[in-house]
């Protein structure tokens, strides 16, 4: 995909080079004391790109990581961060486990050893490189890392922000948990505000109405299928889950799905909707919008063919992989490409960062003078109206949503749509703009790698 890019730009080789490879990856094994015997365990964290510090990335923890599969995240962070201007280089970092083996307290005990590791060489540090959470590690596992962070360095007063994705009442910012699938809703919004746009996919219309299948309901697809039915009028006529599929025409109660798949593990036994004993094949069902939210290569060479989805929404890193996107592109299918369509959660991630080190929520300082400004308009037009005898009154609901300052949740949303439209529109304009470009993917890799290449070239390189 890099290299799909690059051939069409004009980067010197060496340049080209210097921003492909992996900067660094560092392995580490140490030993946790659990259950009477030692285990060991072995670790990574991958910095792609210093071009701009901190870096940032997310730390997975699952059996699969492993290190080619961690320097290709970083990659992916990289031109994720310059697509939407997020002024971080790339990093990723993983450890080979299942977390579902370990009782709470031992995963404290894996966790902030590992991040003692790492902070220790300054692969945890809020000016050098910032984890968050990815598949396997959530709020909980990012306290543990920033506590262990301050543990060690008592006097850095900008500790917080040596990691995002913490719980609010631990540093954390409103909006964070939502982000990424927020951030799935805002893109589908911005990329059907382009008729011409929706036309390429065969589709028309708004997303109301639309149909729409869901390949996993953690947190990004939860949160996107969750925000597209009750918000944007979609109809979630799929939800592929790790023990199978459910399927309706008229509709899934996304909060009915979620709830289940708490209490019983699955979506196996789920009523009012037929259920799919071969998950998988339900990625290929009539739809308008396929939105894989689980894992990478879900779709490949083995099923590419089959796909009848018009438009794909990669909310998941990686799900296409790079043979399967060929067949899909000839094919006339739309992607929406990870490094785009899943950046909500590192731009919130920046914002939280920003408050680590400004130590002051946002709104905090303006809200209720914004209130007071908005106050004096209503008053005045209420005199106005009372004095001329001309009699307005204003809207039923207006004087409420009017006079309300923005909380920190609504500035982080506003923050958020704002970033997923000016990166869409970014990659819109190469889309559009080049007679060589076909697909937003090359698009989106051309505007990120462009950026990085600037970058490199500001500094003399
Ligand atoms: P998660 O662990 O919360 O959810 C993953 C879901 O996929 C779970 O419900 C799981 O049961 C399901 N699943 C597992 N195997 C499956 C299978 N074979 N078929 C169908 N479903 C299956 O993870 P997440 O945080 O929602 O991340 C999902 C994807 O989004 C990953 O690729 C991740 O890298 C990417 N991503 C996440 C974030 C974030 O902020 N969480 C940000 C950017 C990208």
């Amino acid at each position: 995909m890099f290299n799909r890019a690059v051939a069409l730009m004009d980067l010197s080789p060496g340049l080209e080079e210097k921003i492909r490879v992996c900067n660094s990856t560092y392995t580490v094994r140490f030993g946790v004391r659990l259950r009477g015997q030692i285990h060991t365990f072995t670790g990574y964290r991958s910095v792609h790109s210093e071009h701009m510090e901190p870096v940032k990335g997310g730390i997975r923890y699952a059996l699969a990581v492993n290190q080619d599969e961690v320097e290709a995240l970083a990659a992916l962070m990289t031109y994720k961060c310059a697509l939407v201007e997020v002024p971080f280089g790339g990093s990723k970092g993983g450890l080979c486990i299942d977390p579902r083996q370990y009782e709470e307290h031992e995963l404290e005990l894996i966790t902030r050893r590992f991040a003692y590791e790492l902070a220790k060489r300054d692969l945890i540090n809020p000016a050098q490189n910032v984890p968050a959470p990815d598949m396997g590690t959530g709020e909980r596992e990012m306290a543990w890392i920033a506590d262990q962070y301050a543990r060690m360095n008592t006097a850095d007063i900008n500790a917080r922000a040596c990691v995002t994705g913490k719980p609010p009442h631990a540093g954390g910012i409103q909006g964070r948990v939502e982000a990424t699938g927020r951030g799935v809703q805002y893109a589908l919004r911005e990329f059907f505000r382009h008729p011409e746009d929706v036309a390429k996919a065969g589709l028309s219309g708004k997303l109301d109405g639309k149909r729409v299948i869901v390949q996993g309901l953690g947190n990004v697809g939860y949160h996107a299928a969750k925000f597209l039915s009750e918000e944007d009028g979609c109809r979630i006529t799929g939800i592929v889950e790790h023990d199978g599929a459910l399927h309706s025409e008229t509709g899934l109660d996304v909060e009915a799905v979620r709830a289940w798949i708490q209490r019983h593990g699955g979506v196996s036994g789920f009523a009012d909707a037929t259920y799919v004993a071969e998950g998988a094949s339900l990625l290929e069902a009539e739809c308008d919008i396929l939105i894989p939210a689980a894992l990478e290569g879900v779709i490949n060479l083995g099923n590419a063919e089959r796909i009848r989805a018009p438009l794909i929404m990669e909310a998941a890193n990686g799900p296409v992989t790079s043979g399967a996107d060929e067949v899909l592109r000839a094919r006339g299918t739309v992607i929406i490409p990870d490094l785009y369509a899943n950046a909500g959660g590192v731009t919130v991630s920046y914002f939280e960062w920003v408050k680590n080190l400004s130590h002051i929520r946002f709104g905090r300082m303006q809200r209720r003078q914004e209130e007071a400004r908005h106050q004096l308009v209503v008053d005045e037009l209420e005199r106005l109206s009372a004095d001329t005898g001309i009699g307005w009154t204003l809207s039923p609901g207006f004087k409420e949503k009017y006079l309300r300052g923005a909380d920190e949740l609504e500035l982080v949303r506003s923050g958020l749509d704002d970033t997923m439209r000016t990166a869409y529109q970014s990659m819109r304009e190469v889309w559009h703009g080049r007679d060589d470009v076909q697909d937003l993917r090359v698009a989106a890799y051309i505007v990120a790698i462009g950026r990085v290449a600037k970058s490199y070239k500001a500094k003399g390189l």
